[in-house]
């Protein structure tokens, strides 16, 4: 392949899986986070992984990196100073647990665990505090240079949906 050709190709590649996120960021009417969390029925289509007291973990759909989650009170709360000792908690003990899943599942090196206050730091959706946890693999994109950057993300969502679920119900996560 040339080195043009090459060229060409990464910029018509470039994190299509953002697109509709980018498109879509100021017409989604609400939160999508207590979207999600009112609807349990649609769990599967909304790839809502663990439900816990008080916390939602599910599938980033326009991810940084293959198995890239969320974690969220399920309170619409903006930041910690509004979340109780008891979803503190479970908050962080989901962090690890999460980890734990994907290090079992899809094998990462490393991770970026993470949060963004404020559109302007990168919050698609400052009302409702949640964290990121984003799997990296050596030699993958820096984190923060997702917005010139082409990534092949070589699962599908459903895909890897299902290989969480199964691990989580072989090793009996979340366990709070
Ligand atoms: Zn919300």
């Amino acid at each position: 392949m040339s080195a043009k050709k090459k060229k060409f190709e990464s910029k018509n590649l470039w994190a299509p899986w953002r697109i509709g996120y980018i498109q879509g960021l100021d017409k989604f009417e609400g939160c999508f986070i207590c979207h999600n969390i009112e609807r349990p029925q649609d769990d599967e289509k909304n790839y809502v992984l663990w439900r816990t007291a008080g916390s939602i973990v599910m599938l980033n759909k326009f991810p940084y990196n293959n198995g890239h989650l969320l974690i969220a009170p399920a309170r619409h709360i903006a930041d910690f100073d509004q979340a109780g000792e008891a979803e503190l908690l479970e908050l962080t003990k989901l962090i690890s647990q999460t980890k734990k899943v994907l290090s079992l599942s899809i094998k990462p090196h490393g991770f970026n665990v993470g949060m963004n206050f404020g559109r302007c730091a990168g919050a698609g959706l400052p009302g409702h505090l949640h964290i990121h946890i984003v799997p990296r693999w050596d030699g993958d994109t820096n984190f923060m240079s997702v917005c010139s950057d082409t990534k092949v993300i070589s699962q599908s969502l459903s895909g890897l949906y299902e290989q969480l679920k199964q691990i989580s119900e072989v090793q009996k996560l979340p366990n709070l």
